[in-house]
């Protein structure tokens, strides 16, 4: 699970790590009530990285234009995700710019430490500077000011810069986290060092012995269980549930190409996890068309499931709950079902369904051509 940077800026300070002075900012009237003086930076919380090229970062000199800046941020999807919030934070004047991280290597199951001297927003410099030292034993500050001789750091900086990174691993074993980001480590010209930027990533495995961190997680409304992805689009009426990333790439090509317009798509997740239950699988779906439907530009829903686990007689009585649960304001609303399902019990599906008139399809072309041609008619 990623924080949002708020959040992450939050465990910094509790570790020493240096943070400006910010304000969470709910709703743009709330930079009237702002304690930081001008000039601020203000910065969209999503969990998608490149909010700087996007223009989700912006720096302002007044109220008014402050709270210009933050309606158009508010209204501003990043990689199809909008800001519930945003940061304003006090401007800081950084002469460089470096990129700290701690990472769990996979491969050879130790932590390692990163750094660039070359940080912010240009990841091809970042990477083309990147110094990396493995923590093959126990940790030690040993470590961390090798990472700053290795990145070519001087004097004072050796120092400072080795501090944060120890403060950062400190921070990464503490909490079992799989990652901790500092994007740009801003650099002032007398040599102070400031985290300007932080992703923390928690490791969803961990949660149970850090419940400081799953109250963090709670409290990011709209947040999805980590093996499904939600992508909202500034237009179209068609919402996509599928199973499984491929497949649902694959449908949202398949609807484009039959010129249908799609609002959103959410990928439920495989089957193949290890702790999935057909009843988990049935809850997954009704929760998954309940978040696709809110969207009120969405006329028709095209699911499409490869069934393993269960069979699609299982995964059409997941739908008919939920369609029965919400029959009349679905009908008032004139909101389109159509489904294709592979798996077992496919003609009592299809009886199942049929008495809702939801048309359900084996052929996936010819459900979104029905799908797109319903959307159309919408
Ligand atoms: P990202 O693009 O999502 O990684 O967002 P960042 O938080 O890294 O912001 C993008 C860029 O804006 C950074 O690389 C910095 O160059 C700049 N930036 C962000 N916050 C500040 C700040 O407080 N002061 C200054 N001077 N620059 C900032
Ligand atoms: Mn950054």
């Amino acid at each position: 699970m990623d924080l949002l940077e708020y959040q992450a800026k939050e465990l910094f300070r509790q570790m020493g790590i240096p943070v400006l002075p910010s304000q969470r900012i709910d709703h743009p009237s709330d930079l009237k009530g702002l304690k930081i003086p001008y000039p601020i930076v203000l910065k969209s919380q999503v969990r998608v990285g490149g909010r700087g090229k996007a223009g989700g970062v912006r720096f302002v000199e007044n109220t008014i234009d402050a709270v210009a800046a933050a309606q158009t941020i508010f209204h501003l999807p990043i990689m199809g995700e909008y800001p519930q919030v945003l940061l304003a934070e006090a401007k800081y004047a950084s002469q460089q710019e470096f990129y700290l991280a701690v990472v769990l290597d996979r491969t050879i199951r130790k932590p390692v430490l990163l750094g660039s001297i070359r940080g912010g927003i240009d990841a091809e410099a970042t990477l083309e500077h990147i110094q990396q030292v493995v923590v093959d034993s126990e940790f030690s500050p040993f470590y961390a000011r090798r990472l700053t001789v290795k990145m070519g750091l001087k004097d004072k900086l050796i120092q400072s810069v080795s501090a944060i990174i120890e403060a950062m691993f400190k921070l990464f074993s503490e909490k079992d986290l799989d990652l901790v980001e500092i994007n740009p480590l801003g650099i002032s010209a007398k040599g102070e060092v400031m985290a300007l930027d932080g992703k923390v990533i928690v490791n969803d495995e961990a949660l149970g012995r850090h419940p400081e961190l799953a109250e963090l997680a709670s409290k990011m409304s709209n947040t999805l269980p980590p093996y499904m992805n939600f992508v909202q689009l500034d237009d179209g009426n068609i919402a996509l549930a599928c199973n499984g990333m491929g497949l649902t790439m694959a449908t949202l090509d398949l609807v484009r190409f039959a010129q249908g317009k799609v609002a959103n798509f959410l990928n439920l997740g495989g089957e193949l996890c290890h702790d999935v239950t057909p009843a988990t699988i049935c809850e997954r779906i009704e929760k998954g068309l309940e978040l696709i439907t809110r969207d009120k530009k969405v006329n028709v829903v095209l699911v499409n499931f490869l069934c393993s686990t269960i069979s699609c007689n299982l995964a059409a009585s997941a739908i008919e709950h939920f369609f029965k649960q919400r029959e009349e304001s679905l009908q008032q609303r004139q909101l389109h079902f159509v489904a294709r399902l592979v798996g077992r019990e496919f003609d009592l599906a299809k009886e199942h369904l049929s008495a809702l008139r939801i048309p359900l399809f084996q052929d996936l072309e010819q459900a979104v051509n029905r799908a797109v041609e319903l959307a159309k008619k919408a």
